[in-house]
């Protein structure tokens, strides 16, 4: 994943969406620019000194008829900047919702539910799309009594971590934008739809009745070796971004929706003689060793 996206849409999630000119890492954030994302904001009025890497008040000098910029630090002195390392960016979320929208062809008018929180974005075939910002500890609660009432919807976060919030009590299909969307440098937004189908639409590869039982049942415990990987993987970041707070494992009835079937199945696969590897998975998800070797 391009970094500057991936700083980019993890800042927009956040309430201060400010990009600083060290974050661009060598990307051009022109693209950004045209595209509305990024808009210009008041340059830093602080400079960091290139030997102590503090933020120290900036002096300008006129020099041979040019204005040039210092960072003044009482101990290392006077170092010339390049005022382009004191541009910042403000982030706007719009147009990335705008043209999210219009690649996947959701039909409708985005509407607020939770005011700068959620929002309908409308609708794909039958799916209603609902976007969340961000999901926080403190918002779980409210969120929730709001969120339960579109029980079919889609959730939409920008990240897998407050997907996994959001599914401690709603057991909603969902997906974060950070894990499926990409914008390569220099060029433009872009979706990965097959992700976000094998992310949603369990259902539609939920073998039909004719498949004899047993078929069914091997498929149910690769669906459900794939959800705990998933998990797994999730449970590595959230152990990262926490201080090393570990996730709850998913319940039998979370895994049961996740998959498109009944608690009862997930229950029968993980006591088949054949799933080594589900059972294994299932015990350890909760292990920090496992996880973090995973
Ligand atoms: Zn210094």
């Amino acid at each position: 994943m391009s970094q500057l996206w991936s700083t980019v849409i993890r800042l927009i999630a956040s309430d201060f969406p400010v990009l600083y000119a060290d974050c661009l890492r060598g990307e051009p954030p022109e693209p950004y620019e045209r595209a509305g994302i990024m808009t210009p904001y008041s340059p830093r009025d602080l400079a960091d000194c290139p030997k102590c890497d503090e933020a120290w008040d900036i002096e300008v000098l006129e020099l041979e008829g040019k204005a040039e910029l210092f960072c003044v630090c009482p101990e290392h002195g006077w170092n010339r900047i390049d005022p382009l390392i004191l541009r910042r960016w403000w982030l706007h979320l719009d147009p990335i919702l705008d043209r999210f929208v219009e690649i996947m062809e959701i039909k409708g008018t985005r509407t607020p539910i939770m005011p700068n929180l959620v929002w309908k974005l409308g609708r794909r075939g039958q799916c209603q799309l609902i976007f969340v910002k961000y999901c926080r500890e403190e918002h779980l609660k409210a969120m929730t009594a709001e969120l339960v009432k579109h029980p079919k919807a889609v959730i939409i976060t920008i990240t897998p971590e407050s997907a996994e919030r959001l599914s401690i009590t709603l057991p909603n299909r969902k997906f974060s934008l950070v894990e499926t969307t990409q914008y390569p440098p220099n060029e433009t937004l872009t979706v990965d739809f097959e992700k976000i189908e094998a992310m949603i639409a369990p259902e539609a590869v939920v073998p039909s009745q004719s498949v004899p039982r047993r078929g069914n049942r091997t498929v149910n415990i690769e669906k459900l070796v794939d959800e705990l990987k998933a998990h797994y993987r999730s449970a590595k970041d959230h152990y990262y971004n926490s201080d090393g707070k570990i996730l709850p494992r998913p319940s039998q009835a979370d895994l049961a929706r996740r998959i498109g079937t009944r608690q009862d199945d997930v229950s029968r696969c993980l006591n088949d003689p054949d799933a080594v590897l589900l059972r294994t998975l299932w015990k350890n998800a909760e292990d920090v060793r496992a996880i973090l070797n995973s």
